[in-house]
């Protein structure tokens, strides 16, 4: 099969940055596309900062950080990427933002070029059915963050999506050194399905005064063996992200169970979107 050459990453927010980093890495050059030129400078010092730490904890040489650095470039105009021969969105969870990007990749890139998109929740054939014919070439290609640690790609088919590009999308995954699993194209997938309402509950637990948010997070660190409590991981997402996917999965899934309790909101509402704002259930300091 043949292998990914160069990738085009639509967004270079939490997700596309690290997709980019994870691709460079691994080989592929990468290009890095936002309309917010604040948000591609903010990766550039992320991918910096990254490697270095790479370099100083002998996870890689000198050389292979600068040459790894080489091969991301960042752009605000995605027909500089038009010779991608793959191409992932990642911006923000909104059905119809995802669907104008969508189209617009359709008239940009080849028609042999995959388009997936890195959603954590939206139906795949629903983002499908703004390309028409290029829908089989469409898939849920669902990393984790932070995608250059993580191993995880949820890999979900839409319904026209054709076994050719699921085929592909599982190899380009191991080519980047990722584990890919599949899943059904049901709001949340599996990953969220099961996550949201923990966080989600987690808020509510908060709100309720059953305990402060470091005591929430500790209990179920020691007693259910997380690596990171639930609302430690909501601040790590995106107090917005998280809001995004439980509404989708609220309308999706039909059941006010998945509606974002109160407290999450709020936060959201006071731009206290987690680490990327410096403050959301926690305080973060700029260091
Ligand atoms: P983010 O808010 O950090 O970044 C989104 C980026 O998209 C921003 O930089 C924004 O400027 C850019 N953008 C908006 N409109 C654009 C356009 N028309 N063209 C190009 N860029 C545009 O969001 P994120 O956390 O990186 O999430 C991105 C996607 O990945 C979402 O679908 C989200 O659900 C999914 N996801 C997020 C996580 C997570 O932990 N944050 C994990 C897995 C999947």
């Amino acid at each position: 099969m043949k292998e990914v050459n160069s990738m085009a990453i639509i967004g270079a927010g939490t997700m596309g940055s690290g997709i980019a980093l994870a691709a460079a890495t691994s080989g592929i050059p990468a290009y890095l596309i936002d309309v917010a030129r604040e948000q591609l400078d903010r990766a550039k010092a992320y991918h910096a900062k990254t490697l270095s730490r790479s370099v100083v904890k002998q996870r890689m040489s000198q050389a292979e950080a600068d040459e790894a650095a080489s091969r991301i470039s960042y752009h605000t105009d995605m027909a500089d990427a038009g010779d991608a021969d793959w191409a992932i969105e990642a911006v923000l969870e909104e059905i119809g933002l995802k669907k104008d990007v969508f189209r617009q990749m359709q008239k940009t890139f080849r028609d042999d070029v995959v388009l997936a998109t890195n959603t954590s929740s939206i139906s795949i054939s629903d983002i499908a059915a703004s390309v028409g014919e290029a829908a089989g070439r469409v898939i849920g290609m669902h990393f984790f963050n932070p995608v250059p640690v993580m191993k995880l790609v949820e890999v979900i088919k839409g319904k026209a999506t054709s076994e050719q590009t699921t085929s592909r999308t599982m190899a380009l995954a191991q080519q980047m050194g990722k584990t890919p699993i599949p899943a059904n194209d049901r709001p949340g997938f599996v990953s969220n399905r099961v996550l949201m309402p923990m966080i989600n509950e987690a808020f509510y637990a908060w709100m309720e005064g059953v305990a402060e948010p470091q005591h929430i997070d500790e209990i179920m660190k020691l007693g259910c063996s997380f690596p990171m409590g639930p609302l430690r991981l909501a601040d790590y997402i995106g107090l917005d992200v998280c809001v995004m996917i439980l509404n989708v999965m609220r309308d999706g899934l039909g059941s006010d169970k998945y509606a974002p309790c109160q407290k999450l909101l709020k936060l959201v509402e006071q731009g206290r979107l987690g680490d990327k704002t410096g403050r959301g259930v926690y305080e973060y300091s700029q260091k």
